[in-house]
């Protein structure tokens, strides 16, 4: 990519955004950034950027900007769809993501992760698989670090993991992935794309640009996955957490089973992991084919399983009150992932849900809710959606916020029984983030804890 002076308008100053700018400056490049937030609103993301020769506007985007610039590179937060944005496009100006930038100066192989559920965990997974196998990855993307940051390390490494959203897949054009995954396409986002079809086709374009000898490693039991991938180019390499098929990697209790083509059968145990229900045994089977398919080894997969205890927000431990056990799943901020949650647990669940409202609805979930949850709490902005879903189903109580939550859940509870927090909804009603709700639900459950010894 010739960015040679070229003058480049980055739109939305996030983590990706503001390291976008600071390296098309490092680059030569005139660079132009505008964030729709007013100054407070960013906080101290300003102060990296403040002095660097960057021309910054902020508040109502102004239109001239957008269309006298050579290149847009534009934040996953941020719509590709507003006005402004198409108008540029209609113009001729290339607009982008981070993601597609660092496509262009990143030279090692790319294992790319995405899916509705499951992609931070499976990228952390494939990296430290593929250490153990005794080469050196680095992750970043969604999680964390942007790949742009990378660039400088990539020179001692073998392979870049990479998180990818669908906003991140909307605004890629070359970005081509040695190895693609797509673990799971369920109901998510439908607050930013116009339907499920919408949003499925986004994840989709992480293959779009693959050849025949590239890899894409697909999830065979969802049936979404297999349409939007049914004129794949790439190989396809498939495995099944339901049903044994001929040639596929499939799971049978704790053992995962990977099938290559060239390799035949190899399995790994998966019975001492940290990691809990049947969504991890699929995100281990996916992380590992993508291994086994750039020359990982088996045992470095096993040895891997022992060593990843997951990450906080996913279903972790946080305490025990009188004998019940509470979870932080914050992170849970869809249908399906609470769905994958209540699987994993067998005793009686108090479910806390609630947050803001994503626009899909709750009612998938009733099968499972009416076997395995005897409480349900519900909180936020969504608090009377979710109450109307299941209220003829579940004793349902509404609260007001997170203290009353974990002590309304911890009146209704017997030892033996779990709490949990799996929200379904995003965090931005209350909290800054996904983290930051539940940093709080562990602090109510600490000060339960306090209050009780
Ligand atoms: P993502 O990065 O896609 O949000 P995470 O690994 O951070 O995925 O997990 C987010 C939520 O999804 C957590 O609640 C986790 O327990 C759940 N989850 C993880 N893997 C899967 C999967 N394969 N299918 C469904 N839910 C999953």
């Amino acid at each position: 990519m010739d960015l040679h002076n070229k003058h480049i308008l980055v739109v939305g100053l996030g983590r990706s955004g503001i390291s976008a700018a600071k390296f098309l400056v490092s680059r030569g490049c005139t660079v132009t950034a505008a964030d729709n937030r007013a100054q407070e609103a960013l906080g101290d993301a300003l102060a990296e950027i403040q002095h660097s020769g960057i021309s910054i506007h902020l508040g109502p985007h102004d239109t001239e900007i957008f269309e006298n610039c050579d290149l847009i590179v534009v934040s996953p937060g941020v719509p590709h769809t507003i006005p402004p944005l198409a108008r540029a496009r209609e113009k001729g100006i290339p607009v982008i993501g981070e993601i597609e930038l660092a496509y262009h100066f990143i030279n090692i192989p790319i294992i790319a992760v995405t899916g509705t559920n499951g992609k931070s965990t499976t990228t952390l997974l494939i990296s430290e698989m593929l250490n153990q196998s005794g080469f050196k990855a680095l992750s970043g993307g969604n999680l964390g670090t942007p790949l742009i940051e990378l660039l400088d390390q990539q020179k001692t490494a073998d392979f870049i993991v990479a998180e990818i959203s669908s906003f991140q897949l909307d605004t890629i054009d070359q970005f081509r992935p040695l190895v693609s995954i797509i673990l799971n396409i369920t109901d998510d986002h439908l607050d930013r794309y116009p339907d499920f079809e919408a949003y499925a086709r986004s994840k989709a374009r992480i293959f779009k640009n693959q050849r025949a000898c590239d890899v894409c490693v697909l999830n065979e039991a969802d049936a979404t996955l297999l349409s939007v991938s049914e004129h794949l180019t790439a190989r396809r390499f498939l495995f099944n957490s339901r049903q044994f098929n001929e040639n596929r990697s499939w799971i049978s209790g704790q053992t995962i089973w990977f099938y290559m083509p060239d390799a035949g059968e190899q399995h790994v145990d998966a019975a001492d992991t940290a990691l809990a229900g049947r969504h991890n045994l699929e995100n281990i089977a996916a992380a590992g084919l993508a291994v086994l398919a750039v020359g990982g080894t088996i045992a470095g997969i096993q040895a891997s399983l022992k060593k990843f205890k997951g990450l906080p927000h996913r279903m972790q431990y946080v305490g025990s009150v009188n004998n019940v056990r509470f979870y932080d799943d914050s992170k849970a901020t869809n249908v399906d992932a609470v769905d994958r949650a209540l699987e994993s647990f067998s005793g009686s669940v108090i479910l806390i849900m609630g947050g803001r409202d994503k626009g899909g609805g709750y009612e998938r979930l009733r099968p499972r809710m009416a076997g395995r949850v005897k409480q349900l709490i519900v909180l936020g902005e969504a608090a009377e959606k979710i109450a109307a879903a299941f209220a003829d189903r579940v004793p349902t109580v509404m609260v007001s916020d997170m203290d009353q939550a974990v002590k309304t859940a911890a009146s209704f509870s017997v030892p033996g029984d779990c709490v949990l927090l799996s929200p379904a909804c995003s965090s931005f009603d209350m909290y800054d983030s996904y983290a930051h709700r539940g940093a709080d639900f562990a602090r109510c459950v600490e000060s339960l804890e306090k209050g009780n010894s």
